[in-house]
């Protein structure tokens, strides 16, 4: 458990981050493979979450609401979700995962496309 309640919160503003611009990056149309690499990231994700009161928390939240892998949108759906429950219960806003599409960017849209091509 960190210490430091200020060290804590911005773990989280990073972690958060990532998890939901990994989801709006994830494939539209997974395949097996990807499907279960996504979700071995969250389960793992969940085991080795630094702050141990909030992985365990966390761990608890996953079997309310198993990760959702079968597309972009389901994942990124579910990130809110269970990103959600976590606002709940810390006393935060409720976000409106409505808005979530057009939130999350990593920097790389055109790179990537460009590979593809
Ligand atoms: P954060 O909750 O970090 O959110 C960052 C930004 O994401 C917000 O400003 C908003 O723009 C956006 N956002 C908010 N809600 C959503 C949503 N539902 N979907 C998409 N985007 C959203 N802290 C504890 O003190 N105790 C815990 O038990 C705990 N458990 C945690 C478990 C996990 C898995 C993680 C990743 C973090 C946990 N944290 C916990 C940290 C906590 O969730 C916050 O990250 C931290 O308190 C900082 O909060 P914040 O108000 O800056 O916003």
């Amino acid at each position: 458990k960190l210490g430091n309640e200020t060290i804590k919160a911005e773990l989280g503003r990073a972690s958060w981050r990532l998890l939901h611009t990994m989801m709006a990056r994830f494939p539209e149309k997974p395949s097996p493979d990807e499907r279960e690499a996504l979700k071995s990231y969250i389960y793992l994700f969940s085991r080795l979450y630094p702050c141990g009161e909030c992985a365990s928390h966390f761990r608890l939240l996953l079997k309310k609401y198993p990760p959702q892998t079968s597309s972009r949108d389901a994942a990124s759906q579910w990130g809110c979700v269970v990103h959600n429950a976590v606002n709940e219960r810390l006393g935060k806003e409720i976000f409106d995962c409505g808005t979530i599409a057009d939130k999350y960017h990593c920097g790389c849209a055109e790179e990537d496309e460009k590979k593809r091509k």
